[in-house]
């Protein structure tokens, strides 16, 4: 059997334009037309091949980007929304009704965070906050009416990784699906062949890595994608949340250059991580075999793609990683900035930004340090130099 590679995936799975472009064409419309008065009924009704019927539901231009993201993932569909955070919520909002509960990573993506400690109230469903590092607790915090493990497969912002293989057995051994975002790690994980149900992803980051859009999908199964977008009870069809046809053209033409980015944001990373070691820095990079997950990485990563782009150094204190940040930014390392994979590099302090909506006390739980920088290291073509600014940075600001 060949080996599955999410990028040789993609590069098979394009589709041509109309005259035979080789950019798939745009297809600027919100409804379409049909020769006969049945067809379109039937289209409604999910029964006829290759019609579109209103591009909430579904747009030529949409499906060619979707078909890709699919054939990265090893899925065989994926829905391509307006951002992650509407990935997030369509997919979680789809799988629980009032009484049910979830198990969460109780370290996720700020806006998760916050969608389920606070927004889910409204619905009464019920949400477990759990270290996922320790499968027992997993299995403990499962209950009767327990509908969703919920994960990143590299966290933020203390890039751990999520045991996927035994998560997905925890998962449907108790009968819930496990839903998994693999913002940080695209082709690097596959989660649908590890076994998660869902794959979601802000596409805002490395897949389209141009900070030009926020956007999101979710892969899944054919008939988990067309659930959710059931015109009579699919989440995403009636939320709408679908993402602009001219959006998804620009970002399919940046998935074609993904693995090429991943593997280069992964060198640098794994560079800096080196020098950071040998500094004696108190970084944190899960491409050593330091790092707590090591073994575990190994065992899940399709090969050749790298540890990931994300790095972090512990600072020891939030005034100090501050005035580091800034002055990295005059020095030019990158920016100052929230969000991650994008061809400059950016840095933040993750308990002030991207995890100020998890409380402070959890955030102590996670293993967080108040000094914490988090780099999303950038496509840099002279990362030495990138380095030497930053070692600049630190010693300015001792
Ligand atoms: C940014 C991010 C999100 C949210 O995505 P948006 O596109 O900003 O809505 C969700 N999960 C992770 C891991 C993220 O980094």
């Amino acid at each position: 059997m060949k080996k599955f590679d999410p990028a040789t995936n993609i590069q098979f799975a394009s589709a041509l334009g109309d005259k035979r472009g080789v950019n798939p064409a745009i297809c600027d419309s919100a409804t379409f037309t049909f020769n006969k008065a049945k067809e379109m009924t039937d289209t409604f009704h999910g029964e006829t091949e290759g019609m579109f019927l209103y591009s909430r539901h579904w747009n030529p231009s949409n499906l060619a980007l979707c078909t890709a993201l699919a054939a990265m993932e090893g899925t065989e569909l994926a829905w391509a929304t307006g951002s992650g955070m509407a990935a997030i919520t369509c997919a979680l909002l789809h799988e629980v009704k009032s009484g049910d509960h979830i198990v969460s990573s109780m370290t996720t993506y700020g806006g998760t965070f916050a969608f389920m400690n606070n927004y889910l109230k409204k619905f009464n469903v019920e949400v477990s906050f759990v270290n996922f590092q320790d499968l027992d607790a997993v299995k403990k915090a499962i209950r009767p009416n327990t509908k969703v493990l919920y994960t990143e497969t590299m966290n933020n912002p203390l890039l751990r990784i999520a045991n996927i293989p035994e998560l997905s057995k925890i998962a449907h051994a108790a009968g819930a699906k496990l839903l998994v975002d693999n913002t940080f790690t695209p082709m690097i994980f596959s989660p649908y062949r590890l076994g998660a149900d869902v794959v979601i992803y802000s596409m805002t980051k490395f897949v389209n890595g141009k900070n030009d859009c926020v956007a999101g999908a979710i892969c899944g199964s054919a008939e988990y994608i067309n659930s959710l977008i059931d015109v009579n009870d699919g989440t995403a069809m009636l939320l709408g949340p679908v993402l602009d046809p001219m959006r998804s053209t620009s970002i399919l033409k940046n998935l074609s250059t993904l693995h090429i980015r991943m593997k280069q944001h992964g060198a640098n990373a794994m560079y800096l991580a080196q020098r950071f070691k040998e500094t004696g820095l108190k970084y944190n990079y899960p491409g050593l075999p330091e790092h707590p997950d090591y073994e575990l990485f190994n065992s899940m990563k399709n090969e050749g793609y790298g540890y990931g782009g994300m790095i972090s150094i512990d600072m020891g204190t939030a005034d100090r990683a501050s005035a580091i940040m800034e002055k990295m930014q005059e020095l030019g390392v990158g920016y100052l900035a929230v969000s991650l994979g994008y061809f400059k590099t950016l840095f933040s302090n993750s308990g002030k930004s991207t995890s100020s909506e998890v409380p402070e006390e959890l955030q102590r739980e996670m293993g967080m340090s108040e000094g914490l920088i988090r780099f999303s290291v950038g496509l840099d073509n002279d990362i030495e130099n990138t380095f030497n600014l930053i070692v600049e940075a630190i010693n300015a600001t001792k």
